[in-house]
C-alpha cells in the first residue's frame, strides 16, 4: 500500500482551545473519553471544556460560571458534575428538611426568611418552615 491516512481525533476546549487527543474514537467515545479526564462535555450544545474551564449555570437563576470544579466549588457553587447546568450559584442553597424530607431551593436569606432552620455543616439537615413549627408546639 502506498498511502496510509493516520485518522486522529482531537477534543478541543472551546475556551481555550486546548486539545485532547482521543486517538480515532467515535463522536461518543470521545466524549467518555474526555469526560474521565475531567473534560466537561455538554452534548446538548455539542461543547467541549477542559478541566480548568468548567461551564456551570445555576438552575435557579441563571447566572453562569467560568473555571475548574475546584475552583468554583471554592467560590461557593454547588456543582452538579454529571449536570453542570443542574448546579447551584453561591446565592442559591438547595436544603432538606431532616424529619419530613421536604425541600426547597433559593437564596439562604429567603429560605430562612420562609421559616428554614438553616443547618449550615450540612444543608441536607435542615428544619423546613413546618417542621420547626411543630417543633415549637410540641415543646
Ligand atoms: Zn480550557
Ligand atoms: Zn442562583
Ligand atoms: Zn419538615
Amino acid at each position: 500500500m502506498s498511502y496510509r491516512e493516520i485518522y486522529e481525533r482531537y477534543v478541543i476546549c472551546d475556551k481555550c482551545h486546548t486539545s485532547l487527543s482521543v486517538d480515532d474514537a467515535t463522536d461518543e467515545d470521545a466524549d467518555n473519553e474526555a469526560a474521565d479526564r475531567g473534560w466537561q462535555c455538554d452534548g446538548l450544545q455539542g461543547r467541549h471544556y477542559c478541566p480548568l474551564h468548567w461551564h456551570v449555570e445555576c438552575h435557579d437563576c441563571d447566572v453562569t460560571d467560568v473555571g475548574s470544579p475546584d475552583e468554583l466549588e471554592a467560590a461557593g457553587w454547588h456543582i452538579d458534575r454529571d449536570y453542570p447546568c443542574d448546579s447551584l450559584c453561591p446565592n442559591h442553597r438547595h436544603l432538606a428538611c431532616r424529619e419530613c424530607r421536604k425541600w426547597d431551593v433559593g437564596p439562604l436569606h429567603r429560605l430562612e426568611y420562609e421559616g428554614w432552620q438553616v443547618n449550615a455543616d450540612d444543608f441536607k439537615k435542615s428544619l423546613c418552615p413546618e417542621c420547626v413549627k411543630n417543633k415549637k408546639e410540641t415543646k
